[in-house]
């Protein structure tokens, strides 16, 4: 018999596309060839993990399943729950005609930061702050372990957003207000996916294998531009401003070989890029030649109308016509693909545009290798929060905080902190405060509050394991004025910061510390020598109080190894962190980014004071 016709081979039917020998060209198109219209619209729809049952998966042909932020079997769910959730779908879908794997997906957008005991990373503002690329990478090839290891191969991240308006909630998403900085920074996809082979062609997905997860880059493109940082709102800007502002991370992302790209939710110049067909399949398809798939935001082309859903039919065309391959939850997904189906019948949307959606899905699919390995790796259970991450995590924390004041003069430095001190004040509303330190997209969507919700290292559990055991340490969150004074304190640590939130939910025009951390500041600063850390997604307004606070840290949002702090802090390693982003002196300025003409920052895009490390501690 002649191998690649529909012979036998040992009574089974040979499937040219379940053969890994074959081109991957030849898969697709064998496979293409075979399925039908349901197939295909199947493969097009992203559900919700909690309707993915196998009878779902098996009636529809579901391509694709999400955690969407938070989305999680249970936040306290261990791994062998997680593995069995998805090889549960896997073996479902397997289990249809064509056999085609489900691509699991989810937000592991600092670590694989939805699942319990895993490292969490810092968030990407303040890996900005590290300057350091190479590390970026070994945290993206950390979080594909510890996702690999709950049998999931796709993660919606990194975000390349380059935020522009500290008022946007998803401004710690952002590397940098620095197209530059963020292109840079996304050496995390080679990191995530493998490091690209050098006589790949460019725009072609890749994944070197189990080890890997597929990257997505988001969200094109925009997101960070908007009016006054509203998020999902309208980016006012010249073309030329959108492709040297926004568009440069995608550029090098597309290089790097990422598998997917997300559309963003915003608008450009009053055009929803959910219905863009110029930038998603002219520019984006057409001229980078990207080959992976796109995919939509959440319910992202629901809302191409306002109000969202207004018209699903049109609001379907718009977004399937501007070239999204896969739609994220379509609302309802039988809605989705009753109306669709209807459109490619009556040659509203043509069948080649669905062949294009398909081929690109199937492409990252056979590029992640979900055919040859559809199942969770057991070998890699090891990997979920272990050692060596959490050192890296660590050891990224070390390096994003930047010294922003060391000493109320410069021949008077305070940092590094003596380890060795009779009686020392930690306070502040996030000083012992897991939750507060990891921010959102943590367990929850919008985060958590507390100790409880995963496994790290507060600050205060920090300051304590690297003192001297002979020097005393008080916690006080929101101490008495009276009491500061009276205990004769050599030093004080104040940690103060912003609460957990993502996205709509963090805009903020105001920009303050959160009650009652500028009572802590005066209450404590007023009276003894104190070094303030921050812990939040962006600059807050700190002007106001600076006169009063000897040391300030920006400790961005740190994540589970607040160890790092205090191995700074105290002098174990050097401050080296510098700004990924502006420092304002109100709100009133912004935004105001490092390439303003009237640039008058409080401190500039790149500062970051250096301490070198203390022999004497
Ligand atoms: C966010 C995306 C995220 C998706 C899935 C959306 O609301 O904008 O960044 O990947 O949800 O959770």
């Amino acid at each position: 018999f002649i191998l690649g016709c529909r012979g036998t081979l040992g009574g089974a039917e040979y499937l040219k596309y379940k053969d890994p020998k074959q081109p991957l060209n030849a898969r697709i198109n064998d496979l293409l060839k075979r399925m039908t219209l349901a197939e295909k619209i199947g493969q097009m729809s992203q559900i919700e993990r909690e309707n993915a049952t196998a009878d779902v998966l098996k009636t529809y042909f579901i391509g694709s399943v999400l955690s969407g932020g938070g989305s999680v079997p249970a936040p306290q769910a261990s791994i062998e729950t997680w593995v069995n959730m998805v090889n549960g779908m896997q073996k479902a879908a397997l289990a249809t005609r064509l056999g085609i794997p489900i691509i699991y997906g989810i937000d592991a957008v600092h670590g694989h930061s939805n699942v319990y005991k895993a490292t969490v990373f810092p968030h990407n503002v303040g890996l900005g702050a590290t300057r350091d690329p190479a590390l970026v990478k070994k945290i993206g090839a950390a979080t594909a372990l510890e996702v690999r290891a709950t049998g999931i191969p796709y993660v919606f991240a990194p975000c390349v957003a380059v935020c522009r308006d500290p008022r946007w909630g998803r401004c710690y998403e952002s590397y940098s207000e620095d197209p530059k900085l963020v292109k840079e920074m996304t050496e995390i996809i080679p990191g995530l996916q493998g490091d690209i082979p050098a006589n790949s062609r460019k725009g072609v997905p890749f994944v070197a294998g189990k080890r890997n997860v597929a990257a997505c880059a988001k969200h094109y493109v925009g997101d960070g531009g908007t009016y006054k940082g509203i998020n999902e709102n309208n980016t006012i800007i010249s073309q030329h401003g959108l492709l040297s502002i926004h568009m440069p991370p995608y550029y090098s992302a597309v290089i790097k070989g990422v598998s997917t790209v997300m559309v963003s939710f915003s608008s450009w110049n009053g055009v929803k890029m959910h219905a863009n067909h110029y930038l998603v399949t002219d520019f984006l398809k057409n001229k980078l030649r990207f080959r992976g798939f796109v995919i939509s935001d959440w319910q992202g082309i629901d809302r191409i109308t306002s109000p969202p859903h207004a018209n699903y039919s049109y609001s379907i065309q718009a977004g399937i016509h501007a070239g999204i391959d896969m739609v994220m939850i379509p609302f309802t997904y039988t809605e989705f693909i009753k109306d669709l189906t209807y459109q490619v019948q009556n040659n509203v949307i043509p069948m080649s545009r669905i062949n294009d959606a398909v081929r690109r899905i199937l492409r990252v699919k056979f590029t992640v290798g979900l055919f040859e390995n559809p199942f969770a790796d057991p070998s890699l259970a090891d990997q979920l929060g272990k050692k060596e991450h959490r050192d890296l995590a660590r050891e990224a924390v070390r390096k994003s905080l930047v010294l922003l004041k060391n000493g109320k003069s410069t021949n008077d430095p305070m940092l590094p902190l003596p380890k060795k001190a009779k009686k020392i004040l930690v306070a502040g509303s996030h000083a012992d405060n897991l939750g507060y330190q990891c921010g959102g997209w943590t367990i929850t969507w919008q985060g958590l509050s507390g100790n409880n919700n995963t496994i790290g290292t507060t600050v205060l559990d920090a300051v304590k394991s690297t003192v001297d055991p002979s020097t005393k340490v008080i916690f006080s969150e929101n101490p008495d004025p009276e009491f500061v004074k009276q205990n004769m304190f050599s030093y004080a640590i104040v940690v103060v910061g912003e609460h957990p939130y993502a996205e709509t939910e963090g805009d903020n025009l105001n920009l303050t510390i959160p009650y009652p951390g500028p009572t802590v500041i005066q209450n404590v600063c007023s009276s003894i020598k104190c070094v303030v850390i921050i812990i939040s997604g962006r600059p807050l307004v700190i002007k106001p109080y600076i006169g009063m606070i000897d040391s300030l840290v920006a400790a961005w949002l740190p994540g589970t190894e607040g160890q790092g702090v205090a191995d700074v802090l105290f002098g174990d390693y050097g401050f080296s962190g510098k700004l990924s982003r502006t420092w304002f002196k109100s709100v009133e300025q912004l935004p105001m980014n490092f390439d303003d003409p009237h640039y008058d920052p409080l401190f500039p895009y790149g500062f970051g004071l250096t301490t070198m490390p203390s022999k004497a501690n």
